[in-house]
């Protein structure tokens, strides 16, 4: 049994070591991740730069490039053998909601979806960012690894787990839940007097609906979302059919008698 492991925290992360530590009984452990933290880069590729992996130990890669540079390396070329699982984490903070776009943990397992190996992103979702205790959630995620290796995943699903801090009261099988971003931009004054821009820094809500990611880790539950890469809103293909675009004829021709160029206009 080979298990991949990787982070956007970084190598170093306390979340990655409890997560390996926990898993190392089920085979050969193998980590391949960033060598610091790409949090919130998303699914970026490097692709016009060279990209180095430090042997930094056994079995222990650090990568210089994002979350799924390390994926696409881990698998492609620095192991031997197909890993039979990819599990991404253990994130410091929550990856649910509209924030999984952003997520470099969550395209971690995307990137190893696509290469077709089963996979699995693990994020401790508590209140505080200062709470640090991996441990429930290393269990959780070794659960989680057998279970996903007893029984396969369906075609072109991964996982996404998130963790509440402290024990957890039981599992629930959530969708995608809703952000609030309201004031995800905080302005403040540097010592020159100028004025500059923080993302993200203040206290973001969500919308508490039953059956979302948000709600279940709110209750103290860890939260399973089924997630694809298939972006397609098949609801509103139904509404977009009603504008016959298949039969707009297209005026590409005329987009300068819109726009005159300086000639004409002269
Ligand atoms: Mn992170």
């Amino acid at each position: 049994m080979l298990i991949l492991l990787t982070n956007d925290d970084g190598i170093h992360s306390a979340g990655l070591q409890a997560l390996a530590d926990q898993l190392q009984p089920l085979g050969r452990i193998a980590v391949v991740a960033p060598d610091r933290e790409r949090s919130a880069i998303g699914h970026a590729l490097t692709l016009h730069a060279p990209l180095r992996a430090d042997e930094i130990a056994r079995d222990r890669w650090a990568v210089s490039g994002t979350p799924t540079d390390a994926v696409s390396l881990g698998i492609q070329s620095l192991l031997k053998e197909n890993p039979d699982l990819l599990i991404s984490g253990i994130n410091k903070g929550g990856n649910m909601g509209d924030d999984l776009t952003y997520s470099g943990t969550v395209a971690a397992a995307m990137e190893a979806t696509l290469m077709g190996v089963p996979a699995i992103a693990v994020s401790l979702a508590a209140q505080s960012f200062k709470y640090d205790d991996f441990a429930g959630a290393a269990s959780v995620a070794r659960q989680m690894a057998e279970t996903v290796l007893e029984h396969g995943l369906p075609a072109d699903t991964f996982l996404n787990i998130n963790v509440p801090a402290g024990k957890p009261l039981g599992v629930r099988l959530t969708r995608q839940g809703k952000r609030i971003y309201e004031d995800a931009v905080v302005e403040n004054r540097d010592p020159r007097g100028r004025s500059y821009y923080w993302i993200g820094a203040g206290e973001l809500g969500f919308q508490n609906l039953e059956g979302t990611d948000f709600h279940a880790v709110h209750n103290g539950y860890v939260s399973i979302t089924p997630l694809h890469l298939d972006l397609t809103n098949y609801a509103a293909m139904d509404r977009l059919r009603q504008w016959q675009l298949e039969e707009m004829s297209l005026d590409i021709g005329n987009a300068s008698s819109r726009r005159p160029n300086k000639e004409q206009a002269q």
